[in-house]
């Protein structure tokens, strides 16, 4: 058996399309804006992804570039401007940031109705409330996917492994939320392929190239690979990226998202739509469940 293949393309393309006709509908487009500190090659190319796909969407997308030498202050009193603007509908600040700036008080700084994000503590108080709000892109990605696809939550054994803030945690509320059985593995979990083995849906996110291997998974297994990796090539050849599952996992699996091109096309999508939700929300109406 060889497990169907969910591709992000078509996923994503679904969820932008219904994130420009939602945007169509307000009375004006939605606005975004993102903030960046310093040069690092990483965070310039998220925000450039994210700057060019919001003006795909039929969104307004403006970016802050500051200089990495800019001082907490500077970025607090930037981002109470933009909670103060009724014009601004999402704010994201681009993270890792620079080690003088406080992650958690420029998280905590922004406004919660415009956090696109969805890592403010009053929305992840909301997720795991069940209550509509914003919810982190890449669980709430994952999510849609599933939904797209037509596969099962409600009911389903649930295995989330990895427990960040970003990922892990996030997903696993958002799970619960829709009535799946949820159980969380990380670094600590004795015999994690005993837990597993127990999933009907698994969702790995850990950061590990080929973690699980086909031994670790139900047979007919619905699994979410969230692992971006970066690994050399073989015999100083191109470097390459992969997930933290084995591709032979597919012999196993039902169903697998590849890497690249899986998980990662709807972690934009989503953004875009929470910035829409967030607009909607502004103008009196509800959050994402
Ligand atoms: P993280 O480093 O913050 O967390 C990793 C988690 O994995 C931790 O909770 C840890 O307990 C767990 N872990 C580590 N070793 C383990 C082991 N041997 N067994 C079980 N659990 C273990 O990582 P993150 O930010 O959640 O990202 C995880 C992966 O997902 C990375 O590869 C990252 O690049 C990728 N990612 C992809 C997207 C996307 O859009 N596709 C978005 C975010 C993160």
């Amino acid at each position: 058996m060889t497990a169907r293949l969910l591709p992000g393309a078509p996923a994503a393309a679904a969820l932008l399309a219904d994130v420009a006709a939602r945007a169509a509908r307000l009375p004006a487009p939605p606005r975004l804006v993102m903030v960046r500190l310093g040069d690092d090659p990483a965070s310039v190319s998220y925000v450039r992804g994210k700057d060019r796909q919001a003006r795909a969407a039929g969104l307004e997308s403006t970016v802050h570039a500051l200089p990495e030498a800019t001082t907490q202050a500077e970025l607090l009193a930037l981002i109470a401007g933009l909670n103060a603007d009724p014009a601004v509908n999402g704010i994201l600040v681009q993270l890792p940031l620079p080690a003088h700036v406080s992650e958690q008080a420029v998280l905590h700084a922004i406004d919660p109705r415009k956090d696109v994000d969805g890592f403010h503590p009053v929305n992840v108080g909301e997720l795991w409330a069940g209550r509509p709000a914003l919810r982190p892109c890449t669980p709430a990605g994952i999510l849609f996917l599933l939904d797209h696809y037509g596969l099962p939550v409600v009911g389903q054994r649930a295995v989330v492994v990895g427990r960040s803030h970003i990922v892990g945690r996030p997903l696993a509320g958002l799970l619960l939320n829709r009535d799946a059985t949820v159980t969380v593995a990380h670094s600590r979990t004795p015999d994690l392929a005993a837990v597993t083995r127990e999933a009907d849906l698994l969702c790995v996110a850990v950061g590990q190239p080929h973690l699980i291997t086909p031994g670790m998974v139900k047979a007919g297994a619905t699994v979410i690979d969230v692992g971006i990796n970066r690994v050399p090539g073989q015999d100083g050849g191109k470097a390459h990226l992969t997930g933290d599952v084995d591709p032979a996992v597919a012999e196993v699996a039902g169903a697998i998202t590849p890497v690249p091109g899986g998980v990662g096309p709807m972690t934009i999508a989503q953004l875009l739509a929470n910035t829409v939700t967030a607009a909607e929300m502004q103008a009196g109406g509800q959050g994402t469940r």
